[in-house]
């Protein structure tokens, strides 16, 4: 699930599509534009989020 928003009508809409074409064409259902921006998705983030901020820290390699 995406959530999309039309850059021409400022429509705020969510699609299910898979991973691999997320960054598809998307068209607005409520005007027909192109012209539609992918939003980041809220709820797919992690629900740890007790210290919210720099986690991607300075030199913080996993690996
Ligand atoms: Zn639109």
């Amino acid at each position: 699930m995406y959530e999309y928003r039309c850059i021409h009508c400022n429509h705020l809409f969510s699609l299910l599509r898979p991973y691999s074409s997320r960054d598809e064409q998307v068209i607005c259902p409520h005007c027909q534009s192109d012209q539609v921006r992918r939003l980041v998705s809220s709820f797919a983030s992690n629900t740890n989020s007790s210290s919210s901020g720099s986690s991607c820290g300075s030199g913080g390699f996993f690996r």
